[in-house]
């Protein structure tokens, strides 16, 4: 496990409490003025009450910016860079699920270089230092705590920018799982489903490579064997302890080897439609599976040796989770595959797929994805 960790750039500090230390942890990484980062659902569940509470408790001065949405755009990153602005922060605190930990890192590029969200949508485009950030998932989902990446959209067009830079990685990322108590059940499924899909798709992806292997792998089998207990019930501690551990770890697999077909088909669902990310991914998955290894290849070798049983045993996760299995539970028209599939087939994931796609296969994706 050290080995892996090591090439990650964002220490973690794990387990249940873990919580509490926030402000001593930003004291010894040299904040004065700290701005907290998250959405209104987190605010009812006074997580944010507590993190200001020990940020004060350690000497430091605490503001928050609340108004971050799920998916979020260049709007909600202009409201908190306004924001940061007014407080003079100097240090960033991301709590919440990815909308919240990706809109602190957009947010970060901003302040510290100026200019618009766009400037920095691809990799290393930052030039000035960064301000240091923790990242508190309060969800077992993106792992966008183990990432260098923001995921901002326009809001006009809703497509995803993806801006990353190693000086937007976290130094810290605080795991700990009586966060994630507060999930709603159908939240828990939702964002635990798009963890399954980081570790498979970053199994099979072409830029797969040992070190990102042995993190999918590990993803993998800790969400496997905790996605169904943890669903079932929400106060098994250990199930969501394992459920936060493998989300951070296939999201520092993504970091090494992207994503695949799955994500690059959910995310016009997501964007047309407005269905939910991981209910998006967990649709389209199985179906991606089956169809990267229909040319008798097998790219998820290193979580399964059989395609099949691998794609079973998602559909299976699926239904644990009370997620839909079909586009047509998700109210998809049918007339709009050719729409969808031309939108996927732009999509940056797409290029890392394990088996070439253009927009004629991901039809074919998209219409397998309906029966
Ligand atoms: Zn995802």
């Amino acid at each position: 496990m050290p080995t892996v960790l090591s090439h990650s750039r964002t220490r973690v500090l794990f387990g249940p409490g873990k919580f509490a230390g926030l402000g001593a942890l930003a004291k010894r990484e040299g904040a004065g003025r700290v701005l907290l980062i998250t959405d209104p659902g987190i605010v009812r569940a006074e997580h944010v009450e507590r993190a200001t509470r020990s940020l004060k408790n350690a000497g430091l001065a605490a503001a928050v910016f609340g108004g971050v949405a799920e998916n979020p755009t260049t709007r909600h990153v202009d409201a908190g860079v306004h924001v940061a602005q007014r407080h003079r922060a100097d240090f960033l605190v991301g709590l919440g699920g990815g909308s919240a930990m990706d809109c602190a890192k957009g947010i970060n590029f901003i302040v510290t270089n100026g200019g618009l969200m766009s400037d920095y949508w691809g990799v290393d485009k930052a030039t000035r230092p960064m301000l240091r950030m923790i990242a508190v998932p309060t969800t077992a989902g993106t792992g966008s705590e183990a990432q260098s990446f923001a995921l901002i959209s326009d809001p006009v067009t809703h497509q995803k920018m993806a801006c990353g830079d190693v000086k937007a990685a976290c130094r810290w990322a605080i795991l700990d799982p009586e966060l994630t108590l507060t999930q709603p059940p159908r939240v828990a499924a939702a964002s635990g489903i798009d963890a399954v899909a980081h570790a498979v798709e970053t199994a099979g992806t072409t830029k797969r490579n040992p070190v990102s292997l042995e993190m999918s792998r590990l993803a993998w089998s800790r969400l496997d064997s905790a996605f169904e207990r943890a669903v079932r019930d929400r106060r098994d501690d250990a199930a969501r302890a394992d459920m936060l551990m493998g989300a951070h770890l296939a999201g520092a697999a993504i970091e090494q080897s992207m994503l695949g077909a799955a994500h690059a088909c959910a995310n016009p669902l997501t964007a047309r439609l407005g269905i939910v990310h991981g209910i998006a991914v967990g649709v389209m998955l199985p179906h991606v599976v089956r169809f990267n290894c229909a040319n008798g290849e097998n790219p998820y070798a290193a979580l399964s040796d059989d395609p099949e049983r691998l794609a079973r045993r998602l559909e299976r996760l699926l239904e644990a989770g009370g997620l839909p299995r079909r586009l047509s539970d998700c109210r998809v028209p049918r007339g709009m595959i050719s729409d969808l599939a031309r939108e996927a087939a732009q999509q940056w994931t797409v290029t890392f797929n394990p088996r070439l796609v253009g927009a004629a296969e991901l039809s074919e994706v998209y219409a397998t994805a309906f029966s």
